[in-house]
């Protein structure tokens, strides 16, 4: 019989809210609930903020328009486009700078960013807004005393810490903190597809962003094209999968290196995280669909258009209730783990979307905080009008 022996947690100092998980999401959890007056640590087990965004590679913000010109998603999913663009080139459309919209259905609010010139420009906003970031801190469970998370015990360096709070925000784009909390899940499905950089030679005077990091696609395209044979699509869920997916993905790379010339250019970036595109999303009080599309909700959080071409001007509104499950009312989800499912899932993963239900948390923990109330009993008016003064569309308009 093994006896394992772990040291006690040290207790770290209690702060209002504890954001897990440094992406796209978490990071406007955590600027948005520290503007709003909450004491904020965000816990990240990477060394930069940005998730998939950034240390996954993924250097294409979607849009932030309704498909027909007009803007739909703003506050801090706004900020954060203008924010990933900061130190470095763009392609955003020269009418949305200029116009704020578009007479163009083609030219949407959208463009490429540096994954490296906005993790800095991200962590640049937290510690203006006095948010405590945390790198390098894995979160491994959560203390539950009945119902109600007290705090998130984490693994790092120096041991085991103990972060006591009053809202846990999860923003780890697997829904880890909910589902070791007992919450009831959803897993998803992801093809076989690895994505890194690489830089061609012949191009490297152009002072051209693109050209710098051109993905090179090992194994599946986007839509499941050029599957590994025998590999099934898997949900990313346990380490075994995950050092399949990332394996599998460095092999075929190797086997496409070794087609290529060496002195005609370089890899420039690997992913630095698992490329899924859904993980596990939390079952929430209310679960998005397809369904869904196009109706409006009372307790609305914000609106977005579908990123892909052919499906641009469909619309979702998001229920505040797709961000938290009763039964446990003192956690919210924020990014690609909220509750929606199918193609409102896919269609609700990607990088603003994200931005907007973690702005969303965010002022919904703050409130939470304030009022003295858990997070289902958060005025969703009071929410709504918060997200307005900020910038927010909290309703698609008609
Ligand atoms: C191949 C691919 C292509 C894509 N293309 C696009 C695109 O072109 N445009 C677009 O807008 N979207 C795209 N997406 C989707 C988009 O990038 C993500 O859905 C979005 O960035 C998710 O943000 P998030 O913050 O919810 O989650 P994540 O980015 O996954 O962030 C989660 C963070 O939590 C941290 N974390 C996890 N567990 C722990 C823990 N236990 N303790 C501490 N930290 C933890 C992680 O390190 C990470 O930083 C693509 C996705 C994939 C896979």
């Amino acid at each position: 019989m093994l006896n394992f022996n772990f040291p006690t947690p040290e207790v770290k100092q209690e702060y209002d809210v504890v954001v897990v998980g440094g992406g796209v999401a978490g990071a406007a959890a955590a600027l948005a609930a520290a503007r709003e007056g909450a004491s904020v640590i965000l816990l990240e087990k990477a060394a930069l903020l940005g998730g998939l965004a950034t240390i996954g590679l993924i250097n294409w913000y979607e849009p932030l328009c309704d498909g027909k010109g007009k803007k739909l998603i703003g506050g801090i999913g706004e900020e954060f486009l203008h924010a990933s663009i900061k130190y470095c080139q763009d392609t955003l459309p020269a009418d949305w700078r200029e116009k704020g919209e578009s007479d163009g259905e083609s030219k949407r609010y959208t463009t490429h960013f540096s994954p490296n010139a906005f993790a800095i420009a991200l962590f640049e906003l937290l510690i203006d807004a006095g948010v405590t970031v945390r790198y390098d801190t894995l979160a491994t469970y959560p203390q539950m005393d009945g119902d109600i998370c007290t705090g998130v015990l984490s693994e790092t360096k120096t041991g085991c810490e103990y972060y006591p709070c009053k809202i846990v925000i999860d923003a780890t784009g697997d829904a880890q903190v909910f589902y070791r909390a007992g919450c009831e899940c959803e897993d998803g499905t992801n093809w076989m597809s690895f994505v890194s950089h690489y830089r061609k030679f012949d191009e490297t005077l152009k002072p051209d962003m693109l050209a710098m990091r051109r993905w090179k696609v090992s194994g599946s395209g986007m839509t499941g094209k050029g599957q590994p044979e025998g590999f099934k699509p898997i949900a990313g869920v346990t380490s075994d999968e995950i050092n399949l997916h990332i394996q599998t993905g460095q092999k075929i790379l190797i086997s496409q290196l070794k087609t290529m010339d060496r002195n005609a250019g370089e890899l420039t970036q690997l992913p630095m995280m698992p490329q899924f595109r859904t993980i596990r999303r939390i079952v929430g009080d209310f679960t998005l669909e397809e369904s869904n599309m196009y109706q409006s909700f009372e307790d609305a959080i914000g609106a977005f258009a579908d990123f892909r071409p052919l499906r641009r001007t469909q619309w979702y509104e998001v229920p505040y209730r797709t961000l938290y499950t009763s039964k446990l009312p003192n956690m919210l989800a924020a990014g690609r783990i909220i509750s929606s499912t199918g193609e409102a899932w896919n269609a609700s993963r990607v990088i603003p979307v994200a931005v907007m239900t973690g702005e969303a948390c965010g002022v919904a923990a703050a409130l939470a905080v304030k009022n003295g109330v858990s997070v289902p009993d958060v005025d969703v008016s009071e929410l709504r009008a918060l997200l307005t003064k900020n910038g927010n569309i909290v309703s698609k308009p008609q």
